[in-house]
Order: C-alpha cells, then sequence, then structure tokens
C-alpha cells in the first residue's frame, strides 16, 4: 500500500514530465506488464475525471497500466455511483489517495453556467441530470460581479465544481469517513490547465 502523500508526490511528477513534453520509459506499457497485472491490481491513486477527450488522466499524469483507478463522467460530478467506486478501490486495493480533477473550460460547467441563465425547456433529462450535480456548486457565483466576466466566472465555477466533489467524496459515506479519520484516505481537488497542461493541486492539502 502506497500511502497518501507518496502517492501525491508520484502524480506531481509525472505531471511534471507530461507538461515538459517527457515521458517515463517505466510506465509505457508492455506485454509484461500486462500478464504481471493479470495476476491483480494495486492502484496507487484514485482519480475522478471529467470525460473531456483533452484530459485522458493516465496520459496527464504519464502513468501506466495499473497505474491509476480512473472515474471518469462529464463535469467529475458526485453521484452514488462514483462514491461507489472509490469505495471499492479503497477497500478492495488498499489505495489512499483520491484525486478529483476538473479542468479549464469545462464544457459541463459552461453548460451548466448557460442553463442558470438562460434556461432551456426542451434540455435532454439525462443531460439535465448532470447540470443539477453542478448547479448547487456554482448557483451563488452569477449573484456576484463574476458574472461580468465571462472567463473569470467559468474558471471560479469550475474550482466550486472541484471543491464541491471533492467535499461530497469525504463525506459521501460512513465507509468514507471511517477511512479518512483512522486509515490515511486523503481526497483532494486539482484543476488541470488545458493550456499548460499542468495540473493544481489545490484544495484538501494539509
Ligand atoms: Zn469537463
Amino acid at each position: 500500500m502506497i500511502a497518501a502523500p507518496e502517492a501525491l508526490v508520484r502524480l506531481r511528477e509525472g505531471n511534471r514530465r507530461f507538461a515538459a513534453d517527457v515521458r517515463s520509459r517505466e510506465t509505457w506499457p508492455s506485454r509484461a506488464r500486462r500478464i504481471e497485472l493479470a495476476a491483480g491490481q494495486a492502484p496507487f491513486a484514485v482519480i475522478l475525471g471529467c470525460s473531456d477527450s483533452r484530459v485522458p488522466v493516465e496520459i496527464v499524469f504519464d502513468q501506466g497500466l495499473g497505474d491509476l483507478f480512473v472515474i471518469r463522467v462529464a463535469g467529475n460530478i458526485v453521484a452514488p455511483s462514483q462514491i461507489g467506486s472509490v469505495e471499492f478501490a479503497a477497500e478492495q486495493f488498499g489505495t489512499r489517495l483520491v484525486v478529483v480533477l476538473g479542468h479549464s473550460k469545462c464544457g459541463a460547467i459552461q453548460a451548466t453556467l448557460e442553463q442558470l441563465q438562460r434556461p432551456m425547456e426542451n434540455q435532454s433529462r439525462n443531460l439535465r441530470s448532470i447540470v443539477d450535480f453542478v448547479r448547487p456548486s456554482v448557483e451563488s457565483l452569477l449573484a456576484t460581479d463574476l458574472r461580468h466576466d465571462l472567463d473569470r466566472l467559468i474558471h471560479e465555477a469550475v474550482r466550486a465544481n472541484i471543491r464541491a466533489s471533492a467535499r461530497q467524496l469525504r463525506h459521501g459515506s460512513r465507509i468514507m469517513e471511517h477511512l479518512i479519520q483512522n486509515d490515511g484516505l486523503m481526497i483532494v481537488g486539482a484543476e488541470y490547465s488545458l493550456e499548460t497542461g499542468e495540473v493544481d493541486f489545490f484544495d484538501g492539502l494539509a
């Protein structure tokens, strides 16, 4: 089992390599590694990321087969199935670091802000369920001066949504609360920049 602080170092180092266009040879998928992993996995971090095609988690952290337990959903929202997935990894594999990974210019956040400003009647019910998860954390920003500055509004909304998802995971179930209090589970929030390729860990660090 790899402790959360050490897992965080690995992610930071991997992202630094990615952002600098340097890839580690160790993370390249190989037949030998695939066969080794068929016997069992021990991912060192759980990542709840967005489905956006520009934020492929293993690539932006320069990690290989078996390294990360990844959950991806538009807007990196936390619904019961996401909490269940994190619990599964933490209990089955002893993974002790969980990262909520949002990103700049997230389409799910922009769609939510648009929906709040100009509600559309005929939006799909399924799509609306994603907007409904994002809405509570970004709604209050529209009451501030940020509403006059779209870029800053989106930036702050992305971060508010990441913080909210991390908070929901921390208090998502008794199992999660127990693992945090007694077993070293750490849940942090981070934002990936589409422009620089860098991940900024900004929430939940001691
Ligand atoms: Zn997104």
